[in-house]
């Protein structure tokens, strides 16, 4: 099939790129690295059946496709605060344009929402018929608000229009073609745990989060999309182990070998206090289940973190 992924150059956008051209695919990649690096792609360039375009799907741009998976957004803190409009742009003018191109090539859609439409919740574990507690004129409203409306959106075309579109709420993910300073936890201890260097915790450390391997998420993305009569549905994807921020250092600091030291900083403003999916709905329907284990998941992270780092010292 010809399958369209915006923000293909991103860190879960290029797994699932790689992913869909070891099924046969031909993947046309639109970004426009406003975060995402062709880094990220390089591998893939040279495949015949990889087409990359950069260009922002803000902007009018037409495309004869099958599928098209909806990824283009920052997702990290750091990314959407420091392009507010670019985010709130994106996932309301960018997700009206991808979803009329959907709509012409009679296409299959699929956006990539988030657990951060919950807000900071007051249910736990989030099932999909929990509406969320967020905050909208926040410093993080820009990035949990345009999702929102992200998410309307595709369901008024799947009511008005009958297209065939769903929605997955993507949990905390890690793993290889991370940003490595998007701010994000993972990301963060690990490059602090290789270089030894002190790992910073905001708040206390016993928030709870529960993160996901991203060939496990990728691997939910494509069931979500060709897994028959999912159209206008919802589907939480993400693990259900939970752990406390503190437990999430210790064991990065542990897997690393680092003898960096953990200190505390002030909480940041609306970082939600615990995170954890329910994913009965992906495990009935679509019958998902995450297979790797967070050990083997964040090794094989660390390892790929380590060479990167590595190559990035090399260039400076
Ligand atoms: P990322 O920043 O690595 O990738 C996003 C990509 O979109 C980048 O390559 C960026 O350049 C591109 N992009 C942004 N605006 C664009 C535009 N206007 N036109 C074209 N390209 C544009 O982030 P990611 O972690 O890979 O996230 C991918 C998707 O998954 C996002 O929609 C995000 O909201 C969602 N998500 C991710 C996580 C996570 O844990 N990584 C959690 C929840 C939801």
């Amino acid at each position: 099939m010809k399958i369209l992924v915006t923000g293909g150059a991103g860190f879960i956008g290029s797994n699932l790129c790689a992913r869909l051209l070891d099924e046969g695919h031909a993947v046309l990649c639109v970004d426009n690295l406003i975060t995402g690096s062709v880094d990220n792609i390089q591998s893939l360039l040279d495949h015949p059946q990889f087409t990359f375009i950069e260009q922002d799907v803000i902007l009018p741009f037409d495309a004869e496709v099958e599928v098209i998976y909806h990824l283009a957004s920052p997702a990290s803190p750091v990314g959407y605060m420091e392009h507010p409009i670019e985010t709130i742009l994106v996932n309301s003018q960018g997700t009206y344009r991808m979803l009329e191109l959907a709509r012409k090539n009679n296409a299959r859609f699929l956006v990539s929402s988030t657990s951060e439409i919950y807000g900071d919740p007051l249910v736990h574990p989030q099932r999909e018929d929990y509406w969320g507690n967020v905050n909208p004129i926040g410093p993080r409203a820009c990035y949990d608000e345009s999702k929102r409306l992200s998410e309307t959106l595709t369901m008024e075309f799947y009511r008005q229009y009958n297209l065939n579109a769903r929605i997955v709420r993507i949990f905390n993910t890690y793993g290889p073609n991370s940003q490595i300073h998007d701010g994000r936890m993972i990301p963060n201890f690990i490059t602090q745990a290789l270089k030894n260097e002190t790992i910073t915790i905001y708040g206390d450390g016993n928030k709870t989060r529960s993160i996901t391997y991203v060939s496990d998420l990728v691997e939910g993305l494509i069931r979500a999309m060709f897994t028959p009569e999912t159209e206008g549905q919802v589907f939480n994807l993400g693990s259900t182990e939970e752990h406390t921020v503190l437990e999430y250092a210790q064991m990065i600091i542990k897997l690393c070998n680092a003898s960096s030291e953990i200190i505390f900083e002030t909480s940041r403003v609306d970082d939600p206090e615990r995170r954890r999916p329910n994913p009965t709905k992906a495990q009935q329907i679509l019958g998902w289940q995450r297979k790797v284990s967070m050990e083997d998941g964040l090794r094989t992270t660390i390892e790929w973190f380590g060479k990167r780092i590595g190559q990035l010292s090399t260039i400076a």
